[in-house]
């Protein structure tokens, strides 16, 4: 027997992974006695938000994760597939259809026992997988900490965008340290007082997404303010904060500027960059506007947008393996948008693996790891990494997915670079499900 707490994306795709193998699974779902302030029905797998998955080509990042999924044969996918809609290049569902045709399959079969009630213990001696999503309730929140026995469990009202360095324009931009301390890593934009002042302008009205009523209590960390709130105590609160010139003299120039926007490296391979002090709550399409009034970033690609809302993952980084059960309790399984990575298709993914690992578990077998060359693999692998010195939840991009060599012609055909990487992953999953 294996427990899922919550049947929403992972916990539903983890309970059919379990199911196909012949093993009973008690699945807890707390709606509808429990809401969350998101999810509006009572029915399982329900899509909180946009309808859509993300992009289905393969040469997309969220699409290639998909055709993972489709070889590993995810239960949630391919219902998804059977009630899609026109989204162009999108794979969209009608939600309804889609959550109504889950919870009468769950319900029919005959080794899921779904249980109407709020999980709020986890036993660390049973096989448990902790599929309870951003918006975990209080009482089962208090157990993760306690199990994690540090206060592992972050919150997050308001994250930072985060763009591709090769799209960054580096005749303007220059890369240093404040006072030049240690070695350079800090992308550095500069601007000039007419710069400053029309991207201050563009900030202070530009529009931002209408908070949902049980989000707007939330209280903000100071170092999390979203740059639109510093931006509106004065027009240079920010040239004192987060935009602060001093100490970055433009080796270039010799030139102190009037404000310097910092960008920090995101990942290991340096091919993502967080803007330093822009978590936003602005409406996207007026963050790339703002981000391409940015000297140097006139022309950015922004891989993940700055977002607000309550959110609950644990410091997978410290705590989880990229098998998805704790380092300390082996038994316990975490799946979804709680282990920190972000997203509805990233969610299946998690709850995929968990299902197929919790049941290696109960039959005494070696787990299965995916390498980062695959999107999956990329996943487990980030947010498992112990050396994140900050940790924010992450989505399927390419910059977590293990570099590809190309010959230096073809480096900038970024179509050509993401079939290769495309094909790659799927060659090693084909391999690696030879050999298992
Ligand atoms: C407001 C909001 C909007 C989002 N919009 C998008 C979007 O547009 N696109 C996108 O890709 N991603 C979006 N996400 C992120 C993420 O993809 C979704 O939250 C996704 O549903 C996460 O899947 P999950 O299985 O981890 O959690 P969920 O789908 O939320 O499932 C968790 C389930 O656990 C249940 N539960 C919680 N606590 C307990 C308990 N103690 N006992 C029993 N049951 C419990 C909940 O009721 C829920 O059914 C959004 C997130 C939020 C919060």
């Amino acid at each position: 027997m294996i427990n899922i707490i919550g049947a929403g994306l992972a916990g539903c795709e983890a309970a059919f992974q379990i199911a196909k193998q012949k093993i009973n699974v008690n699945l807890y779902e707390m709606r509808p006695y429990i809401k969350t302030g998101a999810h509006k029905t009572d029915k399982l797998a329900e899509f909180v938000c946009s309808n859509s998955l993300g992009n289905k080509q393969i040469t997309n990042a969220s699409g290639l994760l998909k055709a993972e999924l489709e070889f590993l044969e995810s239960f949630l996918l391919k219902t998804a597939k059977q009630f899609q809609v026109n989204a162009g290049d999108a794979l969209a569902i009608d939600r309804e259809l889609f959550s109504n045709e889950i919870t009468k399959l769950i319900e029919q079969n005959p080794y899921i026992n779904l249980i109407r009630e709020e999980k709020i213990e986890i036993n660390k001696d049973e096989i448990t997988i902790v599929a309870s999503g951003p918006l975990t309730s209080q009482n089962l929140i208090e157990s993760i900490v306690n199990l994690t026995e540090e206060k592992n469990l972050a919150f997050f009202d308001a994250i930072a965008p985060i763009i591709e360095r090769d799209s960054i324009d580096f005749s303007k931009a220059f890369i240093q340290n404040r006072y030049d301390k240690g070695e350079a890593s800090y992308i550095n934009c500069p601007m000039n007082k007419d710069e400053y002042l029309k991207f201050y302008d563009y900030l202070i009205n530009a529009p931002k997404i209408e908070l949902k009523n049980f989000e707007k209590d939330a209280m903000f960390f100071e170092s999390c303010m979203p740059i639109e709130v510093i931006a509106a105590r004065g027009v240079d609160t920010l040239r004192y904060g987060p935009l602060k010139p001093v100490g970055l003299v433009d080796y270039r120039t010799n030139v102190e500027n009037y404000a310097v926007v910092q960008l920090r490296e995101d990942n290991l391979a340096k091919s993502l960059y967080n803007l330093v002090g822009f978590q936003t709550n602005l409406k996207w399409s007026a963050q790339k506007e703002l981000i391409h009034l940015i000297p140097g970033l006139e022309n950015a690609n922004i891989v993940k947008y700055g977002v607000m809302h309550k959110n609950i993952f644990i410091n997978s980084p410290k705590v989880l393996k990229n098998t998805l059960n704790l380092e300390k309790y082996e038994n316990v399984f975490f799946a979804g948008q709680i282990t920190g990575t972000e997203g509805y298709t990233e969610s299946i993914a998690g709850g995929l693996l968990a299902g197929i690992n919790a049941v290696k578990k109960l039959n005494n077998e070696k787990l299965l790891s995916f390498p980062s060359t695959t999107m999956l693999g990329a996943l487990t692998n980030y947010i498992s990494y112990r050396g994140h010195k900050t940790f924010q939840p992450i989505n399927s991009n390419w910059g977590i997915i293990e570099p590809i060599d190309l010959p230096k012609a073809q480096r900038k055909n970024k179509k050509l670079k993401n079939e290769l990487l495309a094909n790659r992953s799927i060659k090693a999953l084909k391999t690696m499900f030879q050999t298992v």
